[in-house]
Formats: C-alpha cells, sequence, structure tokens
C-alpha cells in the first residue's frame, strides 16, 4: 500500500507469486525472498487461524508428522494446546496407536461426559490399574459403576497410596473413598464459568435432582483452559487428534479402531499419493466415517491432487522428497522441488476449496513463512520438532551435544523395527524381498519444550514475519498472494549467501 503519496508512479517491483513460478523452475524455500510491505499494526494483533481441512481450522498452522520420532501422545497433546495438531504415526500396533489417540482425547475436558467410573465392590487394585493406563485417578463411585447411577463418593489415588500392595485386591473401594456426604457436587445446569468458583477441591461430580452422576470437572481442565487459550478443540472440548494409517485392506480395521476412540483427522500415509489403493481408502473413509476429516497424500503435482480431491480428500499433504531425512529424489529420481510443489497443489487445491499441508524440508521460521505465502494452509514438521522434550525417545550426549534420534520412516532402521506392521508400508511393501530406503536415520538437536519452541518462538517468529510482509492475518495474506499484490524475489546463490551470516570469524547463533 502506498500511504500519503501525492501523485500516482508506478512502483511496482519485483514479482508477483504467479511470475516467480512461470518458467517452471524447480524452486526450494531458499530460492527466492519475500518484499517488506506496508506496517500499520502492532505484531501482537497477528492472527494465525488456519484451515486445517474442510471443516477444521485451527488457530495455530502447526502440524507435527506422523513419524516414530516424533509424534506420540505427549506431542500432540502439546501440539493441540498450542493451537496446531499431532498426527499420531502407525509405526505400532493398532491397540498402542489407538491408545495414544484415547490418551490426546482424554486429555483435557470441559465436562467430562464420559468419566471412568467405579462401582463400590471394585478393588483398590483397579485404580491403580486406571492409574497407570490413562494416568489419572479421580475417579467417582457409583451405584452401578456407571454414569447415570447414584453418585456414592469419589477414590483418588491420594485415598490409598499408603496401603500395601499385598491388600490392593483385596479392599473394596467403599473402604477408602471419600462418601458422598463428604463430596461437594454440582447439579447439571450449572456453566464451566461458575465451576471455577465453586471448584475448591481437585474434582467436581455433576449430578441430576435424583444424584444420578452425569460429568465430572476436573480443576486441572479449567487451569489448562486459562494457560491456553488458542487450544484446537473440538464440540466437546477435547484436543483435537490426528492418525496416519496405510491404505490396504488391513489398515481399515486400525481405522475402526482410531474411530472408535474419537480421532478427527485421518492423514493417509503415503509418499505417492495418486494411487488406486488410496483413492479406494478416501472412499472408503468417506462413506463409513462421513464425520472423519480425510487428509490424503502426498501429491507435488495438480494431476496427482485431482485425483484425490476428486475421490473425496478433505486436505492435500504436498511434499515429496524434501524432508531432511529423505533420500527419495536421489534414489527414485521422483519427486519435486518443494517451494514449486507447494505453489502448483496449493493454486489448483484453492480452487476446489481444499487446504493444503505444506510438508518436509521445513528448518525455520523463514520457511514456514514462505510455505503459506505460497498458498499452504498448515506445515507439517518432522525434524523441527524431533528434538524437542515432547518428542518420542531420550536425550543422550555426543561431542557435548544434547541430541534426541531422528529417522526417516522409510529408513532401513524404521521399516526393520516394524517389519510387520503397516507403517512401513509407505516405502516397503511385504512382496518386496529386498528393502530399498528411502530415507535415513540421524539426530538433532534439544530445542526445549514445544510450549516455548512451537507457542513461544514459532508463533511469534511468524507473527513478526507476518508484520514485515504487511499482513494480519494468513487470510490476508493468501489473498494479497492471489492478487499479485505481496511481491517476492529470486535470490541468486551470491544472494543466499549474503542473506546469511557471514564474513565473522565465529559467531554462536542463539535463536530464542
Ligand atoms: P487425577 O487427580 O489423578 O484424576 O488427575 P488430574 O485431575 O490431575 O487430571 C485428570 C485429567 O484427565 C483431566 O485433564 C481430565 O479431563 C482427564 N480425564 C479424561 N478422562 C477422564 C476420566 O474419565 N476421569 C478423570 N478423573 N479424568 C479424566
Ligand atoms: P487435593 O487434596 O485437593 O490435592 O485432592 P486429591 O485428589 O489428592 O484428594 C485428596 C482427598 O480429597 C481424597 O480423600 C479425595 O477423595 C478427596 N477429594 C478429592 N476430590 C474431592 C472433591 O471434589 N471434594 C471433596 N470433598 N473431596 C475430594
Ligand atoms: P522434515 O520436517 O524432517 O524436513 O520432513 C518430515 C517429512 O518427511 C515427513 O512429514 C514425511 O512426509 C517425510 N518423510 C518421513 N520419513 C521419510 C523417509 O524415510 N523418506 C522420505 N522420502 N520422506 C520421509
Amino acid at each position: 500500500m502506498i500511504e500519503n503519496g501525492d501523485h500516482e508512479e508506478n512502483l511496482s517491483d519485483g514479482l508477483s507469486i504467479k511470475e516467480l513460478f512461470q518458467n517452471n523452475d524447480g524452486l526450494t524455500y531458499n530460492d527466492f525472498i519475500i518484499l517488506p510491505g506496508y506496517i500499520n499494526f502492532s505484531s501482537d494483533n497477528v492472527a494465525l487461524t488456519a484451515k486445517l481441512t474442510k471443516n477444521i481450522t485451527i488457530k495455530t498452522p502447526f502440524v507435527s508428522s506422523p513419524m516414530d520420532t516424533v509424534s506420540e501422545s505427549t506431542m500432540a497433546v502439546a501440539m493441540a494446546l498450542n493451537g496446531g495438531i499431532g498426527i499420531i504415526h502407525h509405526n505400532c500396533s493398532v491397540e498402542y496407536q489407538a491408545n495414544e489417540v484415547r490418551r490426546v482425547k482424554r486429555y483435557e475436558q470441559g465436562f467430562i461426559s464420559d468419566p471412568l467410573v467405579l462401582s463400590p465392590t471394585n478393588t483398590v487394585a483397579e485404580i491403580y490399574a486406571i492409574k497407570k493406563l490413562h494416568g489419572f485417578s479421580g475417579i467417582p463411585v457409583t451405584e452401578s459403576g456407571k454414569i447415570n447411577s447414584k453418585l456414592l463418593g469419589l477414590i483418588t489415588f491420594r485415598d490409598i497410596d499408603f496401603l500395601s500392595k499385598d491388600h490392593w485386591s483385596k479392599i473394596p473401594i467403599s473402604q477408602v473413598m471419600t462418601p458422598i456426604d463428604d463430596l461437594i457436587t454440582a447439579k447439571n445446569n450449572l456453566t464451566l464459568k461458575d465451576a471455577y468458583n465453586i471448584l475448591q477441591r481437585r474434582k467436581l461430580p455433576i449430578v441430576d435432582s435424583d444424584g444420578n452422576l452425569v460429568s465430572l470437572i476436573a480443576r486441572t481442565d479449567l487451569e489448562k483452559n486459562r494457560d491456553y487459550p488458542l487450544a484446537s478443540k473440538d464440540n466437546r472440548r477435547q484436543l483435537l487428534c490426528g492418525a496416519a494409517i496405510g491404505t490396504r485392506k488391513e489398515d481399515e480395521k486400525r481405522l475402526e479402531a482410531l474411530a472408535q476412540v474419537g480421532v478427527d483427522v485421518i492423514v493417509l500415509d503415503s509418499s505417492q499419493g495418486n494411487s488406486i489403493y488410496q483413492i479406494d481408502m478416501i472412499k472408503h473413509i468417506k462413506s463409513t466415517y462421513p464425520n472423519l476429516q480425510v487428509v490424503a497424500g502426498n501429491v507435488v503435482t495438480q494431476r496427482q491432487a485431482k485425483n484425490l480431491i476428486d475421490a473425496g480428500a478433505d486436505a492435500l499433504r504436498v511434499g515429496m522428497g524434501s524432508g531432511s531425512i529423505c533420500i527419495t529424489q536421489e534414489v527414485m529420481a521422483v519427486g519435486r522441488a518443494q517451494a514449486t510443489a507447494v505453489y502448483k497443489v496449493a493454486e489448483y487445491a484453492r480452487r476446489h476449496n481444499i487446504p493444503v499441508i505444506a510438508d518436509g524440508g521445513i528448518s525455520c521460521v523463514g520457511h514456514i513463512v514462505k510455505a503459506l505465502t505460497l498458498g499452504a494452509d498448515c506445515v507439517m514438521m518432522g525434524s523441527l520438532l524431533a528434538g524437542t522434550h515432547e518428542a518420542p525417545g531420550e536425550y543422550y550426549y555426543q561431542d557435548g551435544v544434547r541430541l534426541k534420534k531422528y529417522r526417516g520412516m522409510g529408513s532401513l532402521d524404521a521399516m526393520t523395527a516394524c517389519q510387520e506392521l503397516s507403517a512401513a508400508s509407505r516405502y516397503y511393501s511385504e512382496t518386496d524381498h529386498i528393502k530399498v530406503a528411502q530415507g535415513v536415520s540421524g539426530s538433532v538437536v534439544d530445542k526445549g519444550s514445544v510450549h516455548r519452541f512451537i507457542g513461544g518462538y514459532l508463533y511469534t517468529g511468524i507473527q513478526k514475519s507476518l508484520q514485515d510482509i504487511g499482513c494480519q492475518s494468513l487470510e490476508q495474506l493468501h489473498k494479497e498472494a492471489t492478487e499479485e499484490l505481496i511481491r517476492v524475489e529470486k535470490r541468486t546463490t551470491a544472494a543466499q549467501i549474503e542473506g546469511g551470516v557471514h564474513n565473522l570469524h565465529s559467531f554462536e547463533k542463539r535463536l530464542f
């Protein structure tokens, strides 16, 4: 925008995004730079609300990759609390994956409408089992041991932790629970706001006028509500969670188990998604579970995108061989440079109102902003998140540096670890006698907690970057990019060197 200009001048500069790609070069994020715009707002006021799929909108455009060194329940919870979403990997048994999704869905709620309930004759041993499996222990006790039955008391870990293990299976809960007379309960016309005022202890059972238990409120949930205003939630106020599956017949069982525990988004995990198997799977999901959102992919061309959109995909995952651990382009000679892939697919998908997730090759804030500017709605990250506390695996030291393991799902390492399971099928089919690796196994440095890294650094970094571009929301960014108002420029190799740190004897790069 030109403000206070006395007379009209032609100040058009740089290229529009359309012009950037008109030579049909394969460009990467580093091959171009975005020219600054006009600032008349504070960066705190930049909104990063993004479409993840046709029906799901989240408050930050961050998605964690379905990889066994990146996304399990701990990562998915942290991603969702910070306004993004985690996609649980499938390099594990069906039960394991479904349980990880269950943990996320049960992590935070407003009214827990289906709380675990016990009956007075259940034993103390059962509380230990619940604590071990689910991580919580505040359990209402009702006559029938089910919801909608008379509330008799409440039992928590604190009531039983002094009991010796030998007696666990002998002591009925009725002997150790806090009985109903000592409990504060509330009636079912209560709002969450009222609950703030009543909740003195950790649990507030909600009962109907006959004293039957109808739901439960946990103090921790009200606290989390306050601490994570951007959190991604479904209409029951449970955190959103995604899960990846393959496209074989056996994956229908996996799908069923995931749907049962309430998964919100299914990601079809394939490095080349334009296949009859994937098209059949999309149709199967859409006809069997119409409320489940399906992210199809991966694709890098408009023709691939068309087939999956026609089959019913609710979003597309874009990228082939651009991931940090990928060797697909080298080994298969197939793939596409990521900036071009994102632009081409997003340009097509936008016409059909289908969101696009730019997957792979993101190694800094600037890459995220570039992906979004090229038309991506969200970004999926593997290596950037693999070094956080919330990623699976332990830290270890090498040459004095604190590291975590990170491996491609098509690395020999990952394929061998779970050969009997379908996850490896993304890159390996059981009819193959020889595995051809499409990824490597390596390590990444410690990035601290996701809460600080995503919720703090990436979020604020993108807000500041959008401010430089002159856009107050991702919606405005997409609109101005399409209208050719956002200007960009190709970078020569020398320009890229100039844009990095140079000519210093030594330096320390601390980012946040
Ligand atoms: P507890 O005191 O050991 O029960 O655990 P907290 O109150 O610290 O945390 C319980 C967390 O688990 C809350 O975020 C609940 O929303 C969540 N949760 C999910 N499902 C259930 C359930 O069936 N019962 C209970 N007690 N908590 C649940
Ligand atoms: P905290 O003491 O508030 O941290 O709560 P705990 O969950 O550790 O439970 C301590 C004791 O209080 C146990 O005997 C529980 O059964 C009891 N208790 C837990 N939640 C409630 C509640 O909401 N109301 C009442 N009256 N007692 C509770
Ligand atoms: P990163 O964020 O590390 O650059 O890339 C993560 C993405 O790489 C994943 O989301 C997935 O699409 C892709 N990927 C994961 N494992 C492999 C692999 O072994 N080979 C290839 N070609 N891509 C992989």
